[in-house]
């Protein structure tokens, strides 16, 4: 006889892992099924399972979903990367953003000087009553460095190692 089997195959992933019995109303069971040990696994390595539990219990039962894969999300970006975790993802991000927003800006001003040549030559040949020509292409259509840029930018590696601080993140409410 095994009684009340335990860690049978319909015991949560997290009562499995820690070896007790899996009850009926157990807070993990709804998050971590029976075959997410591995997600368990990660978070419990990197915020233990009681802490877990307290989190859980402290969030409204509509966002304890959202909450686990939140803290998923972050263990194994944490086992990952032991120094920076989830900040290292979101440093690189910023990094790209701010480096495409520097990229934007300069094709803004190029085209804008290419409309302005343009509007400007178009007036002169109106006045002469000449062939209406546009001028050429400014060089930013003909050369490759706004694409070698965002090569570039996507190759690097290491965050926080220019202007970006921590800190930064504080402007960005959402990162998924
Ligand atoms: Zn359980």
């Amino acid at each position: 006889m095994k009684g009340y089997e335990p860690r049978s195959s319909s015991s949560c992933a997290a009562c499995k892992f820690l070896k007790r019995r899996c009850i009926p109303n157990c807070i993990f069971a709804p998050y971590f099924r029976s075959d997410e040990c591995k997600k368990f696994a990660k978070v419990h390595k990197v915020f233990g399972a009681s802490n877990v539990s307290k989190i859980l219990v402290e969030v409204p039962e509509e966002q304890r979903e959202d909450t686990v894969n939140s803290l998923a999300y972050e263990a194994e970006a944490r086992l990952r990367d032991p120094v920076y975790g989830c900040i290292g993802a979101i440093a690189l991000l910023q990094r790209k953003m701010v480096e495409l927003q520097h990229d934007l800006a300069i094709a803004k001003d190029r085209l804008a000087r290419y409309v302005a040549a343009a509007t400007a030559a178009a007036a002169t040949a109106a006045t002469t009553h000449d062939h209406v020509s546009l001028p050429p292409l400014p060089e930013f259509f003909s050369c490759g460095d706004f694409n070698d840029n965002l090569c570039h930018s996507s190759s690097s590696q290491l965050p926080l190692n220019r202007h970006e601080s921590v800190d930064d993140f504080i402007q960005i409410p959402y990162i998924f």
